[in-house]
């Protein structure tokens, strides 16, 4: 079976956690040295969906400002994105609109993601589980997961929920192409 690249993109404020989340999905350990990412980093996994094997290239972009200038460049080509946000950090949150914004000017319309993480943490919850979710139905996000990188929770459904969205995407887009 031909394996296909998705490339899918990690957004979001600096120390949210998305390196975490990258890190435990593709090799299953929480590094509590996480280095701070510098410009732009690459994870990939192999991905079995029954119906199809994926390759899913993940790129997570370094949180600072000083990386901004990399953003059209991180986005281009996506198929789609994960925006993570910290549950303890509610400014993390409301960064995430500035960020689908950016992503929607370079990629138009595309499955998104949002993730709120740090759920080991939820005794210093700032971000109430209800206003996230309202959120994500308001701005069109396909779904919304409350995970920790830390302890393995709900790491791997948001990367397959939006790998199954894309793959179905691209089987829409291959049967569109065989329309007379
Ligand atoms: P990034 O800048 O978004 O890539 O965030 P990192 O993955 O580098 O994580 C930033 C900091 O948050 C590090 O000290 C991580 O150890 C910590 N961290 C990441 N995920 C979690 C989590 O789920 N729970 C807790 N308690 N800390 C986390
Ligand atoms: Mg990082």
């Amino acid at each position: 079976m031909k394996l296909t690249n998705i490339k899918i993109t990690l957004c979001g404020e600096g120390g949210v956690g998305k390196t975490s989340l990258a890190t435990m999905f593709t090799e299953g350990i929480f590094k509590r040295d996480m280095k701070l990412t510098v410009g732009i980093q690459h994870f990939t996994k192999v991905i079995d969906l029954g119906n199809a094997k994926v390759n899913l290239v993940i790129w997570d972009l370094g949180g600072e400002h000083r990386f901004r200038f990399l953003a059209p460049l991180f986005l281009r080509g996506a198929k789609g994105a994960i925006f993570v946000f910290d549950i303890t950090r509610d400014e993390t949150f409301a960064k995430i609109d500035e960020w689908l914004d950016i992503s929607r000017k370079i990629l138009g319309n595309f499955p998104a993601i949002l993730v709120g993480n740090k759920l080991d943490l939820e005794e210093f919850r700032l971000v109430p589980k209800d206003i996230a979710i309202n959120y994500a139905k308001r701005r069109g996000f396909i779904a919304y997961y409350e995970t920790s990188a830390k302890l393995n929770i709900n790491v791997h459904a948001p990367f397959i929920h939006l790998a199954r969205a894309i793959v179905g995407d691209i089987y829409a887009q291959d049967i569109k192409d065989f329309l007379p």
